[in-house]
């Protein structure tokens, strides 16, 4: 097993529903972590919008030439298309891939052939190109489980609005999920927090608003920012100096009481007016949210007729770019969901994982 470290900027809101029960005032509420309640995106989220974007970025490298048949590739040497044969793109099981291997099967009745053999034009998920088995497939006599598991985005810094302008709040907890460890500081407790920061801390002024909260606090010369690992340079330095460490149980307090909250109508599509009593409000993890999660990736035997595990990074690697323009969740149409994310080099699981075998990268 290894894997690859995920960190990711919401450079909007970032609404992924639970589909509607009520909190308070709020109709449309987010997906929590069942015990901490602090809001997260769901690893079946991350995981379904980066099939659909490596199934974009591999049919847009086929545009033109495979557009109208998938059946024209067969009669090719796919790898004639490319002057990189070793690209995830070139994958030789890519020449089955449809714009249909991303979401739903739309047929997994239909039966899964070898390729010499299939001549029914393919309705659902291939089955055979990279997408399919990284992200798994079922079809009628055969099903696989993909390479690739996906962990939740877990929040690691949280912005909120203060008097001294917008900090990051963390805890001990939110950073050791992302195997950041604090070292040589004491911790925060009870309704204390600590500004982490390289400047001469200011006099006179003892507390700070966490939003409406209004807190002691103590400033800590210590560069939680350090431990982040340097690939993470881009996000390091938009909150160096900003960074509120606050104990653990206070955290979820802090981030449920600071989403962002937004208020809308429906409108009657008759009328093109607002609907009578149709003011509905949506909850939202704000932007500038920072947030970690990994993927791990199976090794599967060679003799599988499985992609390596190299090109199953580069295809995703390629894909995360998509986040950016097209978003996560709910409500992307309306300047919701867009997000800067960074994929990083190889997890280091340590001891942690005995299984996995070699790092037995061959390409098939
Ligand atoms: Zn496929």
């Amino acid at each position: 097993m290894s894997g690859l470290k995920v960190y990711s900027i919401a450079s909007d809101p970032i609404y992924i529903g639970t589909g509607g029960y009520t909190i308070g005032r709020v109709d449309n509420t987010i997906v929590r972590d069942p015990i901490t309640r602090i809001p997260k995106i769901p690893g079946s989220s991350f995981a379904g919008t980066m099939r659909f974007y490596s199934a974009l970025e591999l049919q847009s490298a086929f545009k033109e030439e495979y557009r109208k048949d998938p059946h024209s590739r067969k009669e090719k040497d796919i790898n004639e298309l490319f002057d990189r044969p070793e690209k995830w793109i070139t994958y030789s099981g890519n020449k089955w891939s449809l714009m249909k291997c991303a979401g739903q099967d739309e047929d997994p009745n239909e039966y899964y052939e070898d390729f010499e053999k299939i001549n029914t034009p393919v309705s659902g998920h291939c089955g055979h190109c990279i997408v399919c088995k990284t992200f798994g497939y079922s079809k009628n006599n055969k099903s696989q489980q993909g390479i690739a598991f996906f962990s939740d985005l877990n929040i690691i810094f949280f912005p909120v609005y203060t008097r001294k302008g917008v900090m990051w709040i963390t805890s001990k907890q939110l950073l050791e999920f992302a195997r950041i460890i604090l070292r040589d500081i004491e911790l925060p407790q009870g309704e204390q927090v600590f500004v982490i920061t390289n400047e001469e801390s200011n006099k006179g002024e003892n507390t700070i608003n966490l939003g409406w909260l209004n807190l002691p606090y103590i400033t800590k010369n210590y560069q939680i920012a350090n431990e982040l690992p340097n690939e993470f340079s881009y996000i390091k330095d938009q909150i160096l100096n900003k960074i509120v460490l606050v104990p653990d149980d206070l955290i979820s307090h802090i981030i449920n009481s600071n989403l962002e909250v937004r208020t809308s109508v429906s409108i009657d599509p008759l009328t093109g007016a607002s609907k009578q009593g149709a003011l509905f409000t949506s909850e939202a993890i704000p932007r500038g949210t920072i947030f970690y999660g990994d993927i791990r990736l199976m090794e599967r035997p060679v003799s599988n007729d499985m992609p390596g595990l190299s090109l199953v990074k580069e295809m995703i690697k390629d894909a995360s770019r998509y986040y950016e323009s097209f978003g996560i969740g709910g409500m992307v149409t309306r300047g919701f969901g867009r997000m800067k994310v960074f994929i990083d080099g190889e997890k280091d699981n340590g001891n942690l994982d005995n299984g996995g075998g070699s790092e037995n990268e061959q390409q098939s």
